[in-house]
């Protein structure tokens, strides 16, 4: 490229809404963990665009199936049938283990689809009263930007201003599995579904106490509840396992995928459901028309190839295993600073105290981690999220690691 990193965040800052605050870095070129910008320098992605790179940038097996499928055919719509689409659909159900699934594009738009399934399924399957179906949803999820998404949200900065809310949810916290025991208790009746991150990611990564999901199923399947996971974070071997359920041995009735099912290289997500439950919705009740088509539906097929054959779960586990302990004895050494190291699998987060930063912002820590070639993004004030490609080697994680002892020698 013939520009400058600075000059493209200008046009970016004048040309572009301001709906994000990005840490100053321009990616032009990327290779599994690697990242350089137009100046050619190299960095350590740590953040994997949101855990939708699993499978390392460029992943040559998932670009060669684009660019080949490119030359045959892009699109179709669902108005026509094409000859990829069923076979995303039979590859995805298989590996999941569920009868169906239902193809959308964004994360958020998985989301959309998995509490409409719900509702349908509420009021024709359970005979829940037109119009009264509820949601119970978690505080301080993260479901996406959609009206949907954002009505079940208790951060105030993805409401503010964009009121009215959508109906008919009911908020109960997370990791309590007695407090969902008391809302089922209390409304039960007229409830769909529970909808849940195993794992929360944009809060933080906030793993909840084992044995929480083996609770949440019992409860859902005595008041005839939904358990739906939003997996479009933690899925697809992040946390170690192909679904972070997996680590209770635990099968949702309604799993959302989205991420990395597209490889890194185009949005692709899906609604997996058993026929009782999917086949609710009719022809022409829902749709999208890119879901299922024949490009993402070839990229999609490739990306869960790279993730079973390149055994990127146990991948994610080991390296996740070795990783979380260094960053522990970077804890050891800054006690006072680091308050908390968590995570499953390549999902993890530093937490720090608030005190210990003097005042130095986690976004500081941030930008001093950039200089030296570590790219993270601070969540929540004090929470630095460590999620890198799972194709990241134990090296270059041991490269963060250092580069975290040494930004915190400041002062
Ligand atoms: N659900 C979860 C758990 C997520 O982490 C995200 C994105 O961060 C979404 C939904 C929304 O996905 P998208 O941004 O593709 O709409």
């Amino acid at each position: 490229g013939s520009h400058t990193s600075e000059e493209l965040i200008q046009w970016e800052d004048t040309f572009s809404a301001h709906n994000y605050h990005p840490v100053p870095v321009v990616f032009s070129k990327a290779k599994d963990a690697e990242v350089w910008d137009p100046e050619g320098r190299k960095y350590l992605d740590f953040l994997a665009a949101y855990s939708a790179v699993n499978q390392g940038h460029g992943n040559q097996r998932i670009v060669d199936a684009l660019v080949d499928q490119a030359q045959r055919i892009t699109l179709s719509s669902r108005a026509f049938h094409n000859d990829k689409f069923p076979m995303f659909a039979r590859l995805l159900t298989s590996t999941f283990g569920y009868d169906m699934m239902l193809p959308m594009n964004t994360g958020a738009e998985g989301v959309e689809t998995a509490l409409k399934l719900a509702r349908k399924w509420g009021y024709e399957k359970k005979g829940i009263p037109k119009d009264q179906a509820l949601i119970v949803s978690c505080c301080g999820c993260f479901h996406g930007r959609t009206m949907g998404a954002i009505s079940m949200s208790c951060d105030n900065e993805a409401t503010r201003g964009f009121g009215p809310a959508v109906g008919g949810h009911v908020k109960v916290d997370f990791g309590d599995a007695d407090a969902l025991a008391a809302v089922l208790e209390e409304h039960g009746e007229k409830v769909a579904a529970f909808l849940f991150e195993p794992i929360q990611g944009e809060a933080g990564v906030i793993v909840p106490p084992d044995g929480y999901l083996t609770a949440v199923r019992k409860l859902c399947t005595n008041h005839n509840v939904l358990m739906i996971a939003d997996e479009i974070q933690t899925g697809i071997a992040r946390t170690g396992r192909l679904l972070a359920c997996d680590w209770e041995d635990i099968r949702p009735d309604v799993v959302i995928l989205g991420k990395a099912l597209g490889g890194g290289v185009l949005p692709v997500s899906a609604v997996l459901a058993d026929k009782e439950i999917m086949l609710c919705i009719r022809p022409g009740e829902h749709g999208s028309t890119f879901g299922g088509n024949p490009l993402a539906s070839a990229v999609a097929i490739a990306a869960l190839e790279v993730v079973t054959e390149d055994k990127l779960s146990e991948r994610a586990e080991k390296l996740g295993e070795q990783f979380r302990a260094q960053l522990q004895s970077v804890q050891k050494t800054y006690p006072d600073l680091v308050k908390e190291v968590r995570g499953r699998g390549l999902l993890n987060a530093v937490e720090l105290f608030p005190s210990g930063l003097g005042n130095v912002s986690t976004y500081d820590v941030c930008l001093r981690l950039k200089e030296r070639g570590i790219l993270a993004k601070p969540t929540h004030d004090t929470i630095i999220r460590l999620s890198p490609p799972l194709t990241i080697s134990q090296r270059q994680l041991e490269e963060a690691v250092k580069a975290l002892n040494d930004v915190f020698e400041f002062d």
